[in-house]
């Protein structure tokens, strides 16, 4: 398999940094192929501008989306964003690691979907029509694919648990997992959670690697989150509500699940 791992950590001594080496020794040992995109290594650009696209704007001032519209269309991307692009194109799992930082990704990563997710190639795809609504939420240029999260928190896995205080890890990564990921097609396998890093020593550390190393071994097998494919029948379209007879009277991120897949 082609893996990509989109890293994002200051410190290659981290905690995260030695997560990331062992599950690139560990995947290549398996006889994968894999690109490590290490985003403070690279000096990475996080804030989207006009130097994104080497045209002049289309329109009398930059326009984020339009720019990107138009750049990614005629082939005048930066070119450190259609390398990005590239290695999503090879990949057939690519996987996000981070610390969580407040309650989501580090900005370097989030500028890292902001730019490489061009307009055209991760949204504003397909057919917009009473029976579709662009290839989006289980479909489009990611479909295929599968990715998974490895993410370090401060917090205690009961802080994160149904009704612990930060709200539970499947609703703070909801926007990450069906916003970022599942948006332009990926299957999105379950999180890799390490709670409470502070409390890390040699034996607790052994045990994660175990753990994550089964978790590297069934990328292939391992059952995607289930959620609803928007163009198949589920949502009204094109208020993609979700249709008032599935999960009658109930609201909140757990409607968009679908027990049955
Ligand atoms: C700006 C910011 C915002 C944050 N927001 C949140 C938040 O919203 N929610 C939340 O829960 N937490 C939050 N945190 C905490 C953050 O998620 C954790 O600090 C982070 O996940 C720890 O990962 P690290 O790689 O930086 O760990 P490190 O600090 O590098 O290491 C953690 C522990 O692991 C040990 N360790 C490191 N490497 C090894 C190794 N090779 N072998 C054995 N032990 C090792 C270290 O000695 C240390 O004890 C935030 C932190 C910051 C800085």
């Amino acid at each position: 398999m082609n893996i990509l791992i989109v890293y994002a950590h200051p410190e290659p001594h981290s905690l995260n940094g030695a997560l990331k080496d062992f599950s690139v020794q560990h995947l290549q040992a398996q006889g994968h192929t894999v690109q490590v995109s290490d985003l403070y290594a690279m000096d990475w650009k996080a804030p989207i501008d006009a130097t994104d696209s080497l045209a002049a704007p289309v329109g009398p001032h930059f326009h984020p989306s339009l720019d990107s519209k138009h750049a990614y269309a005629n082939g005048v991307q930066s070119p450190d964003i259609a390398r990005e692009q590239d290695k999503l194109r090879w990949a057939d799992t690519v996987i996000l690691q981070f610390p969580l930082w407040w309650f989501s990704m580090p900005a370097i990563l989030k500028g890292w979907i902001d730019r490489v997710y061009a307009y055209g190639f991760a949204y504003g795809v397909g057919e917009h029509s009473d029976q579709r609504w662009g290839e989006r939420y289980g479909q489009g240029a990611m479909s295929g694919k599968r990715a998974m999260l490895v993410v370090t928190t401060g917090g205690w896995e009961s802080h994160y648990s149904p009704r612990g205080i930060n709200g539970p890890i499947d609703d703070v990564l909801f926007p990450i997992q069906h916003g970022v990921l599942h948006y332009p097609g990926f299957d999105v396998l379950p999180p890799f959670v390490v709670y409470r890093t502070s409390r890390m020593d040699e034996a607790r550390f052994a045990d994660v690697r175990s753990a994550l190393g089964q978790r590297l071994d069934t990328l292939a097998t391992t059952a995607p989150i289930p959620y609803r494919k928007q163009n198949m029948g589920d949502y009204m379209i094109p208020a993609l509500t979700l249709r008032d007879e599935i999960a009658p009277g109930q609201s909140g991120y757990a409607v968009h699940l679908d027990a049955s897949q």
